[in-house]
């Protein structure tokens, strides 16, 4: 019999209803006889909350371990509640914090990463017919200290435990029916895509598509985890994400989707003298503030001097320009300006790596709409611009028009 990991997330079980339709749904493939093991998230709103409680308590930012002790409740309300709806309609189950399984983790509190899991009892309970029900998001570094994964977490923790028990599949249930060409919120013709590649959908995450953590889709890469994304509340085959095989059916576009992130602010140093070490002195420091720069541009020198550009997470906006105003006489540079209403859009596509113009016709696109672009980088697979936040919504629609994304490639 097949043994399949699900997850569900925090709006699947975002009211004690909503937590009794899940049970309905597990007790029914129970009953035909699916082995599952299953991961749950918070109810929907939750992690937010604990989180503003902790800034409460300390503003400036929360001690790391005892956030974590704080986060991980949420999950433990959840597996607590689906394995006593799951009792009450016949079926065995167990709950499981991270820590009980044994989900050990690195010890970086808020973005731990796993490093292994204990299979042992879960195996058990698969065994002896008994549903065990862990808590997403959650683990324990190996000196017992609860850590959590970074948010939407969930995601990779039931990766990690389908890769751990060699799961038939990961089953990633939500609110959306699968991967759209890009967020159905903001593109109502986004269509649904049967399957995508794991390097495309790598791309999509770390480029702002928050349908799957990114270390999720790493890991599901990693040990060839076959995942799928689907609907909680609907019936259908959601998306499959797997490896790009020549013979299999994958839709065939030059572009598969189209990314944003709105976790976005822009730097520039302007009139800083062009020599060897010049942009080590900017972003050294800033690296050492534990701050990721992401996308970084240098203008050609006219008289010497050169402007530098880069953009940074929006949270660490307010501390980098306080930083960088206070260097600026120690730095030698004119000015220091940056702007936090700005998005990255991103198209993304295998399709791309064999074929030219796609930029130009991406450029074409937005500037037909009035788009201004402040920002370009481009790799194999992707091509990502900075542009006003206000141009996201028409931004986003333009491209997904240029490159026909609403109507089937087959
Ligand atoms: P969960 O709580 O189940 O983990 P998330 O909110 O983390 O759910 O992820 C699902 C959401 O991801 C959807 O509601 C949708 O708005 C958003 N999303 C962003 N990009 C995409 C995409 N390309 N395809 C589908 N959903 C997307
Ligand atoms: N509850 C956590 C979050 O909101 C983890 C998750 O839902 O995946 O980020
Ligand atoms: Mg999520």
């Amino acid at each position: 019999m097949a043994l399949i990991v699900k997850k569900f997330g925090g709006t699947s079980v975002g009211t004690t209803d909503r937590i009794q339709a899940v049970a309905d749904k597990l007790a029914a493939a129970h009953s035909s006889g699916e082995q599952q093991v299953i991961v749950v998230s918070a109810m929907s709103g939750e992690t937010n909350r604990l989180l503003s409680m902790a800034g409460e308590m300390m503003p400036k930012r929360a001690d790391p371990r005892e956030l974590d002790v704080l986060l991980s409740t949420g999950e433990q309300v959840t597996i607590a509640l689906l394995c006593m709806a799951l009792i009450e309609r016949g079926v065995s189950a167990r709950s499981y914090t991270g820590g009980q399984v044994r989900i050990l983790t690195d010890n970086s509190y808020n973005k731990a990463r796993i490093l292994d899991i204990d299979v042992s009892a879960i195996s058990a309970d698969v065994e002896n017919n008994t549903v065990a029900v862990v808590a997403g998001f959650q683990g324990v570094d190996a000196e017992r200290n609860i850590t959590t994964l970074g948010r939407g977490g969930s995601d990779t923790s039931a990766v990690a435990l389908a890769a751990a028990l060699k799961a038939d599949e990961c089953q990633i249930f939500t609110d959306v029916d699968g991967v759209y060409t890009t967020d159905p919120r903001v593109e109502p013709r986004a269509r649904r895509l049967e399957r995508i590649t794991f390097e495309e959908m790598l791309e999509m995450a770390s480029l702002g598509s928050k349908v799957l953590q990114i270390r999720a889709v790493e890991f599901a890469g990693k040990y060839n985890v076959p995942l799928r994304v689907l609907s909680t509340f609907e019936p259908g085959s959601g998306t499959l994400i797997t490896y790009d095989d020549e013979d299999s059916t994958m839709e065939q576009a030059l572009v598969s989707g189209i990314a944003f992130s709105r976790d976005e602010a822009q730097v520039t140093v302007s009139s800083i003298a062009d020599r060897p070490g010049t942009a080590y002195s900017i972003l050294g420091p800033i690296s050492e503030m534990n701050v990721e720069v992401d996308m970084i541009v240098q203008n050609a020198a006219e008289d010497g001097s050169t402007d530098f550009t880069f953009t940074v997470p929006r949270q660490d906006f307010a501390r980098v320009m306080e930083f960088l105003e206070s260097q600026k006489v120690t730095m030698g540079a004119r000015e220091v300006s940056g702007d936090d209403k700005i998005v990255k859009l991103s198209i993304v596509g295998v399709g791309m790596r064999s074929h030219a113009g796609i930029a130009s016709r991406m450029f074409k696109a937005l500037g037909d709409s009035g788009i201004n672009l402040r920002l370009i980088t481009t790799s194999e697979i992707k091509i990502s611009v900075v542009i006003d936040e206000k141009y996201l919504e028409l931004g986003v629609r333009s491209l997904h028009e240029e490159f026909e994304l609403d109507s089937d490639p087959a």
